[in-house]
């Protein structure tokens, strides 16, 4: 059985006030939500500490959204698995295209990251997609086993999600058609060795495209940015119908 996984990534947005204010939003509406959906936020460092007190005995898990592969060192800028598990963040988003992109984060990075990840006790959310140039190219497909295979060398798939993200439909408005991001979720689960594995879409979540998005067969959950910095957006998305 694969479980259902709704993230948000709250990339850099809200100071520790602002975080708080979002839950005191957004909790009640977990009360209409099933209890086979995993319901998680990704904030940036300096809310996890403070959420991970609000959320004690909640249903909601604590992502973050990078970590190093080593446990302590002279790394300024990062943060360690055990920093991460000892403040109870059970998830951590790896190789997001904005890391790929900004910050020098490659294949053999990834690796390292979703390594650690799992070492410590994190559940890694391992982030593939395309650029609107290798789409249109017809290389959808090649780039994203190319990221699978050489991202995923020794890691456990029995402690991994996946997201499928096209970068051209990160913040952008343009969501990939439901049934297209259907297919090549399909492809990721062929190239996977546990049939388990939950893969999410993201890309321009909404509330008024989740209910088409979440119908289709091969997807398991959403990672959402934009659409989650919002407590009554972000619940209708949990709530999908
Ligand atoms: P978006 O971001 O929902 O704002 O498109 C998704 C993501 O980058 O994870």
């Amino acid at each position: 059985m694969r479980k259902i996984v709704i993230a948000g990534n709250w990339k850099m947005f809200k100071t520790q006030a602002e975080s708080e204010e979002f839950l005191r939003g957004f909790l009640p509406h977990l009360e209409e939500t099933p209890d086979n959906r995993e319901v998680l936020l990704c904030p940036p460092f300096t809310d996890l500490s403070i959420l991970s007190k609000y959320l004690h005995g909640s249903r909601v898990q604590l992502g973050a959204q990078n970590v190093h592969w080593e446990e302590n060192g002279a790394y300024t800028g990062e943060i360690s698995g055990p920093m991460l598990t000892e403040i109870g963040v059970r998830f951590v988003i790896v190789g997001h295209s904005e890391r790929r992109q900004y910050f020098g984060e490659t294949d053999a990075t990834v690796n390292l990251r979703l390594k650690a990840a799992q070492k410590y006790g994190l559940t890694p959310i391992l982030c593939v997609g395309e650029t609107k140039e290798q789409r249109d190219h017809g290389k959808t497909e090649s780039l994203i086993i190319s990221q699978l295979e050489k991202g995923l060398v020794d890691v456990n798939q029995d402690n991994l999600v996946i997201a499928y993200e096209p970068i051209w439909a990160i913040g952008t408005g343009d969501t990939c058609e439901a049934t297209e991001a259907n297919r090549v979720i399909g492809i990721i689960r062929s190239q996977l060795t546990n049939a388990n594995v939950s893969i999410q879409y993201g890309g321009s979540v909404k509330p008024n495209n989740i209910d088409e998005i979440m119908a289709q067969p091969e997807i398991d959950g959403v990672l959402v940015g934009g659409a989650s910095l919002e407590a009554d957006s972000f619940a209708r998305i949990v709530n999908y119908k």
